[in-house]
């Protein structure tokens, strides 16, 4: 079942979401070349609890860390280990927090130092996807219709989309119903109603859409090796529209990114 929010519950959950947000802003400011994915894992722990919340992947199905570090062909899920990243890599890193019996679930792609021109166009329009899907998450509107809203825009783009891994409801638990994959039919699917809180996250290959696992039993990688990207955000309908209970604001004012495209879906603009 789909478990609805109270406007008092959104409020909680977006405490939890801009914990994460600000773990993921602190971690820009620490991924270069040379450091290990395990040091970013803990001061992203250390950091999480002084916030006064527990990391929410921390043994959850058993997950030996804070963060899910998957580099380069890695699509999501992988673990951090004590392998310096290198100039040129892409890390994604995905983040939980756990405030007041809320998850909180997001994740930013970072460049590793100077990136090309064609990985930096993946992670771009990963990061592009994510808002085009958020548009189309609003009353009336179904689960299809963010999917096949993500789809059409990353296979435009000549990408892959991963077909097994999809995003959730998110709530007290952190992965509720629905399932909200990053392909689908207009039309099709869950109706959205006022109170759902989703996580949205598209995860987008450079070239074939198949993936595979490694032996860890966690690891997702590309079946053809290339890069992937991944992004997401916790999102709330409030008064029938999409607002963003995260941010990348934290993420951007490290890199110096100017965007405005949280702007339409931030809590003000309504
Ligand atoms: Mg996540
Ligand atoms: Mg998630």
């Amino acid at each position: 079942m789909i478990h609805i929010k109270t406007r008092e519950e959104i409020e909680l959950m977006r405490e939890s979401a801009l914990i994460v947000s600000k773990t993921l802003g602190m971690l820009a400011a620490e991924v270069k070349p040379g450091v290990t994915t395990l040091y970013l894992d803990k001061l992203a722990e250390e950091f999480i609890r002084a916030e006064g919340a527990e990391p929410g992947f921390l043994g959850l199905y058993d997950f030996p860390n804070t963060l899910c570090m998957s580099p380069n062909a890695q699509v999501v899920h992988g673990i951090p280990n004590n392998e310096p990243l290198k100039e040129g890599d892409i890390i994604s890193i995905d983040c939980g927090a756990l405030k007041n019996g809320f998850y909180g679930d997001h994740a930013y792609t970072f460049a590793v130092g100077k990136i090309t021109d064609d990985v930096q166009r993946l992670l771009d329009i990963t990061r592009a996807s994510l808002y085009v899907g958020i548009e189309q998450f609003r009353v009336n509107n179904r689960v299809g219709d963010v999917g096949y809203a993500i789809q059409k825009f990353t296979e435009d783009a000549g990408y892959g989309v991963v077909r097994e891994l999809v995003g959730h409801g998110l709530g007290r638990i952190m992965h509720e119903e629905p399932e909200m994959p990053n392909y689908g039919r207009r039309g099709r699917g869950k109706k959205f109603v006022e109170g759902m809180v989703v996580a949205i996250e598209p995860m987008t290959n450079m070239g074939t859409k198949n993936i595979k696992q490694l032996k860890d039993g966690w690891t997702i990688l590309t079946a053809d090796g290339k890069p992937s990207a991944h992004f997401e955000h916790d999102v709330a309908i409030i008064n029938g529209a999409p607002e963003i209970l995260s941010t990348f604001d934290y993420v951007h004012e490290v890199l110096g990114i100017k965007t405005d495209e949280e702007a339409p879906y931030k809590k003000t603009a309504h």
